[in-house]
């Protein structure tokens, strides 16, 4: 009775606890809530009615963004316009494949429209081509090209823009992206240049006839394809639609376009705002202003000069520098300058033995003009080449072999030892014979065969004789 009675309390108490709970609960949240969250949604026809939500003003229909049109302009073709012509390279066909890969490319980007200038080897002037970019609203026009130098001596890569207002700034700010994506490669940034005709106005047609239909052009010059510094970088179809794919690339950041065939969103990428100049970005027509060279040292055992050279061009930078060694009779390959950021560098040269270096410099700025150094002279250095010193070498050793020739005995002639002189007393004795009368030999045994076959024949023929005799005798006798 006892234990019924404390279960009894047990149960009213945990009642009373659950009532105050339900009438708290009620209390704190609205009637439905509750139930709704933990039901989850109640029924369309079990939902009270409550008063309609406003409903949002029709918004005006969101215009698409029209899309980025972009025209290449494969440099050159048709008749009498191969462009650069180098070994087995035509360029004007690999500037169409290169633009037909670009074209591929940026194709697969959203919002953009792609116009060639030719699809074919067509014959299309300069203003042709700028006009037809200017009839379809182009945005940029892009010029492909390859490139030589005359002597066959520059390398790199370079963009070419408008020297004017809006058109500068524009393809200034493209071709940065550009130029870096080919820096990035490995190619050598021969930089972004303006260059002025002798009417004052933009040099290269393309840029020049885009220019007056208000119309941005970049002229790209991916490479020198008669440098072997470049060579690499354009052998054949494969690199070249690299090439195009890594202009489209550049043009997709510039003009901030996703693709989700590629999985690549440009859409932030950041741009250097170029300023529209208020006046004609001239090229540099003038030299370096400043090229002077010092001794650092010379290493009189193997021929390697040090020298340091300063040099500056306060317009369009250094670019390139060639050293001599023979007071500029003869120069190096044109050298890279590869901080552009110092105006001093060190560098190391292999001069000949025998001569009197006359050490100088030629140092090159952006436009590939060049200011000679002083001339610095040093004394001769008698070191030996690597030729000589393997010359010398392989003399000596000749040397030495006949010497040890000389020597020696021949192998049959090894010198005898106490020990063993009576056998090379024998040996040779047998040696000697063996060597000088190996004939008589058998010419003595022949010579003994005749003579024994004729004893033979002569006993023989006494024998028969003798009992031819003695029948004769005893017929004599019988008569
Ligand atoms: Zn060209």
């Amino acid at each position: 009775m006892k234990i019924l009675n404390k279960n009894f309390n047990r149960i009213l108490v945990w009642l009373s606890v659950l009532l105050l709970w339900i009438i708290v609960s009620s209390c704190l949240f609205p009637a439905g809530q509750l139930y709704a969250q933990e039901l989850g949604p109640v029924p369309e026809e079990q939902q009270v009615p409550t008063e309609p939500a406003p409903v949002p003003e029709a918004q005006p229909a969101v215009t698409e963004p029209a899309p980025i049109v972009i025209v290449l302009d494969p440099g050159h073709g048709g008749e009498g316009e191969e462009g650069a012509l180098y070994e087995s390279f035509v360029e004007k066909d690999m500037n169409l494949i290169l633009a037909n890969a670009m074209k591929a490319e940026l194709e697969k980007y959203e919002g953009v429209t792609v116009y060639m200038t030719r699809t074919g080897d067509e014959n299309i002037s300069l203003a042709q081509r700028s006009e037809f970019a200017k009839s379809v609203n182009a945005d940029m026009m892009f010029c492909l090209h390859f490139n030589t130098s005359g002597s066959h001596t520059l390398f790199g890569t370079e963009c070419w823009i408008s020297a004017f207002g809006e058109e500068y700034s524009k393809g200034r700010s493209f071709a940065e992206i550009e130029m870096d994506m080919l820096e990035d490669l490995g190619l050598y940034s021969r930089g972004i240049k303006t260059r002025l005709g002798d009417g004052g106005l933009d040099y290269y047609g393309i840029i020049r006839t885009a220019s007056e239909l208000d119309l941005t052009c970049v002229l790209i010059e991916h490479c020198h394809i008669d440098h072997q510094n470049d060579r690499s970088f354009c052998e054949g179809r494969e690199q070249w639609e690299a090439f195009g794919r890594l202009d489209a690339t550049a043009v997709a950041k510039y003009f901030h376009l996703k693709s989700d065939i590629l999985g690549v969103d440009y859409s932030d990428y950041p741009i250097t705002t170029v300023p529209v100049p208020d006046y004609v970005v001239r090229p540099d027509t003038t030299p370096p202003d400043v090229c002077i060279i010092d001794f650092i040292s010379q290493d009189m055992t193997n021929g390697v000069v040090a020298i340091q050279l300063s040099a500056a061009d306060y317009d369009s930078g250094m670019l390139y520098y060639a050293y001599s060694y023979d007071g500029g009779e003869t120069f190096s390959d044109l050298q890279p300058w590869n901080d552009k950021s110092q105006d001093t560098i060190t560098f190391t040269m292999q001069v000949p033995p025998h001569i009197l270096p006359q050490i100088m410099v030629k140092a090159y700025n952006g436009y590939d003009l060049y200011t000679e150094s002083n001339l610095i002279s040093l004394p001769s250095m008698d070191y030996k080449t690597e030729e000589e010193l393997a010359a010398e070498q392989a003399q000596k050793e000749a040397e030495e072999e006949s010497a040890a020739l000389e020597d020696s005995p021949p192998d049959e002639e090894i010198p005898p030892t106490e020990t063993s002189a009576r056998k090379y007393v024998e040996v040779r004795r047998t040696t000697v014979a063996e060597k000088t009368e190996p004939m008589s030999v058998s010419y003595f045994l022949t010579v003994c065969l005749v003579c024994a076959l004729l004893v033979l024949g002569m006993a023989l023929s006494m024998i028969l004789l003798l009992r031819y005799r003695k029948k004769r005798r005893r017929k004599r006798k019988r008569r």
